[in-house]
């Protein structure tokens, strides 16, 4: 389906927003402009509602979420963040986390639970929508996750 991405990404935030249980405030910011991306709509909701739990799940108390969509023209892609301010990813595991049934480390990763697919899986459908996804961290201040997609600014089925 073509869909305008600002709208589509707001939904799923708003889900969250309504539906968190913990004092973890969240920041918005989207291009003020059409930004239509050919995705297919169940695929990608998976794919952000691994990230935004993730990003929840290893949120300390009154940490915040911050929800960005940025246009890259050059590319013709749009760069998705999602960013959080918690326990952060060792450098060195950073490459890891897009592997199947990895984590890091087992101990903190079984109390919260999971099974290490998510990631796996995120990466398996943005590549399949032609984007790219990789992460950066900071040890005890925070990680975001990015990925691209391939945007219009018109929709194709005007056109049709
Ligand atoms: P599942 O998604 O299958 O329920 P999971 O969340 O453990 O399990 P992934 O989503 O694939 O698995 O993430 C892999 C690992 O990467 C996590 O176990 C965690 O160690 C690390 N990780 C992912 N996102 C974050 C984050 N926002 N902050 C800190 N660590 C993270
Ligand atoms: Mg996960």
């Amino acid at each position: 389906d073509w869909v305008n991405f600002n709208d589509f990404y707001q939904r799923i935030i708003d889900r969250f927003e309504m539906g968190r249980s913990q004092s973890v405030t969240f920041k918005t910011k989207l291009p003020n402009e059409l930004l239509y991306v050919e995705i297919d709509t169940d695929k990608m909701t998976q794919v952000l509602d691994n990230i935004i739990s993730n990003a929840l799940k290893y949120s300390p108390e009154g940490g915040q979420l911050r929800f960005k969509v940025e246009k890259n023209e050059k590319e013709g892609e749009i760069v998705i963040s999602v960013s959080d301010q918690g326990v952060g990813i060792p450098r060195e595991n950073l490459k890891n986390i897009f592997e199947r049934f990895y984590r890091v480390d087992k101990a903190r990763a079984r109390k919260l639970g999971g099974t290490g697919l998510g990631l796996a899986i995120s990466k398996e459908m943005i590549t399949a929508h032609g984007g790219r996804i990789w992460a950066s961290s900071i040890e005890g201040k925070g990680t975001t996750v990015y990925f691209t997609l391939p945007y219009d600014s018109t929709n194709e089925d005007e056109w049709s």
